[in-house]
């Protein structure tokens, strides 16, 4: 690429120089997840040739904010806890993604879970950039009224921090439409009227998409399909493996369900459950829903987590934590296809195994962006006011989640390289266009 004339790059010493600037920053976000991200992003910026200069502003986050948030708990004793928005990049638009609380969430896991968001947004095509929230407290702990007071506070602490045009946060793990619906109505309370467009993955009564609660496991068969087809198969009896029954998993489970695919093993916190001939998907979410966990479903077996990712299938969908697969199991995989409903299942080392062992890992920015595709209709429609039907969402939503994995297959196969690395480096692409052509403030 020509970069003439784009106002900042092709310095002689750029190279030379970048190393030691990064120790800085590595420093203040490092974390084996951080780490992981950043060695993707430099393995990728080869790829495509990027620009060193924009390379290293891609490795670093834009913002960091760390809030204190003091909660007052049922028993009217006061606790404050830690929250965090890290603002990755808004170059391709308003900061964008969601808000964890999870007893480990730490500044370094915000910090990696943003800059992902950013190249997710990117791939998709998305005029959005990336950020991520969190708060490190185990939300299963608190009250219905704690979890609330602990929301409201920590969206008035980031005040004008967020907004429709600044940064819009939506639900990830241990968070939902209901938290949402709080956030939006502590913004809208502060600023003095209703603005849903605030927030998204809020529910469908105040200004939510149709088709945005299951998003991110339509978006995970779309693309377990699109791999699928390119080994010669259909979603039609097919095996599938789901670890994490959370918002992601069961959705992803229900649909491969409901296009005959046969579940035979699905985990939560509680551990898994295995049957062979297949789950019953919708029997189980009548069970979770009465039980909260999937553990003792009377028609399985008992299986534990670390197993479950083991077992021969077709297509294993990740969609629970960061680093499940790693060096120490990667060997032992028997999927065809890994297809990543979670952020960061899979650690680089895993990925290189795979990769040599001919089983398709597709990657988190590409497999679960379903959630943030819908997010981003949302959003339009909220600030609009004007509501699509679900079948237009969904449709959309695959039509832009195929587009990308089109686009990853292309440079795949191209370079001859993983699908992560190709996911990456189309997203590194687009990005690095926009940087150059905006050019470095003030100059
Ligand atoms: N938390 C989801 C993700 O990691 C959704 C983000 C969003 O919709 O903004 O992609």
């Amino acid at each position: 690429m020509n970069h003439s004339g784009t106002g900042h790059s092709g310095s002689a010493q750029a190279s030379s120089e970048q190393p030691h600037f990064y120790q800085a920053s590595e420093e203040l976000y490092r974390g084996e997840m951080f780490d992981n991200t950043i060695k993707i992003l430099e393995e990728a910026g080869k790829v495509i040739n990027c620009d060193p200069n924009v390379l290293t502003r891609m490795k670093r986050p834009k913002k960091a904010i760390i809030v204190s948030v003091p909660v007052r708990m049922d028993d009217y004793t006061v606790r404050t806890f830690t929250g965090y928005r890290v603002q990755h990049s808004s170059t391709l638009g308003p900061y964008k993604g969601g808000i964890r609380y999870h007893q480990d969430v730490t500044l370094s896991e915000v910090a990696a879970l943003a800059t992902l968001m950013t190249f997710k947004c990117s791939l998709l095509n998305l005029p959005l950039g990336g950020g991520k929230g969190g708060i490190t407290v185990d939300p299963l702990k608190l009250s219905r009224t704690e979890k609330q007071n602990l929301t409201r506070r920590y969206t008035s602490e980031l005040g004008t921090l967020i907004g429709p045009q600044v940064d819009i946060p939506a639900p990830d793990m241990g968070t939902d439409a209901q938290t949402m619906a709080w956030m939006m109505d502590t913004y809208s309370q502060e600023i003095g009227f209703a603005q849903p467009g605030v927030v998204t993955g809020k529910p469908v009564e105040v200004g939510g998409s149709l088709g945005r609660n299951g998003a991110t496991g339509l978006g995970v068969v779309f693309i377990a399909e699109k791999g699928l087809e390119k080994l010669g198969k259909k979603m039609s009896g097919t095996t599938m493996v789901v670890q994490g029954f959370g918002n992601v998993g069961s959705h992803a489970a229900l649909y491969a369900h409901q296009r005959g695919a046969k579940i035979t093993a699905v985990s939560d916190v509680s551990g898994g459950i295995h049957n062979p001939n297949g789950l019953d998907i919708p029997d189980l979410l009548k069970y979770v829903a009465e039980k909260k966990v999937v553990k003792g479903y009377p028609q399985s077996e008992p299986i534990s987590n670390e197993q479950l990712l083991e077992l021969p299938c077709d297509v294993l969908a990740p969609c629970a934590m960061e680093n499940q697969i790693t060096e120490a199991n990667a060997g032992r995989i028997q999927a065809k296809i890994v297809v990543e409903g979670a952020n960061g299942p899979t650690n680089g080392g895993a990925t290189k195994i795979l990769h040599e062992r001919d089983i398709l890992v597709c990657p988190d920015i590409l497999a679960n962006g379903g959630g943030v595709i819908v997010s981003y209709f949302e959003w339009v429609q909220s600030l609009q006011y004007f509501f699509w039907t679900e079948n237009e969402v969904n449709e959309r939503m695959r039509q832009v989640i195929v587009g990308a994995f089109d686009k990853v297959w292309e440079l795949k196969t191209e370079k001859k390289i993983d699908m992560r690395t190709a996911a990456m480096g189309q997203a590194v692409r687009r990005l690095e266009r926009a940087m150059l052509l905006r050019g470095l403030y003030p100059r």
